[in-house]
């Protein structure tokens, strides 16, 4: 199950994260993930809730934003949403096989808590 494999990381990255803003806790976390990374999103929070149990980070809300496949066409440059596996170029029509996102799997951002307010930190994009 690849999935514990992946929270423990995502946690991991949270308390780098954290370790930032010391006297705060981490109270959420979104992550990105590419439609084609083939996770198991319940397989994915069952594994984060269990490794956060009765640590710093116990309670720590997880949100996953999916990420659609994307193709790009050479011929227009043109980049889209694959549907139904459609690997059509909307503008030309062309059958394009070039794949440029949808496997992401990425810490969107992390939020921590001060006092009774949550701050949003460390919003970023890695790419
Ligand atoms: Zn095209």
């Amino acid at each position: 199950m690849h999935e514990m494999g992946i929270a423990n990381s995502i946690l991991e990255a949270v308390q780098k994260e954290a370790m930032r803003y010391p006297g705060n806790r981490a109270t959420k976390v979104g992550i990105r993930v590419g439609e084609l990374a083939a996770i198991d999103q319940d397989a994915l929070r069952f594994c984060f809730e269990v490794l956060a149990r009765d640590t710093a980070l116990d309670g720590l809300q997880l949100e996953i934003e999916l990420c659609p496949r994307r193709h790009r066409c050479h011929d227009c440059d043109c980049t889209f949403i694959v549907r139904e596996y459609d690997f059509r170029c909307p503008k030309c029509q062309k059958v394009t096989p070039q794949c440029v996102s949808g496997d992401e799997l990425e810490l969107a951002f992390v939020e921590v808590e001060e006092e009774d307010e949550p701050t949003a930190v460390g919003r970023k994009s890695s790419q």
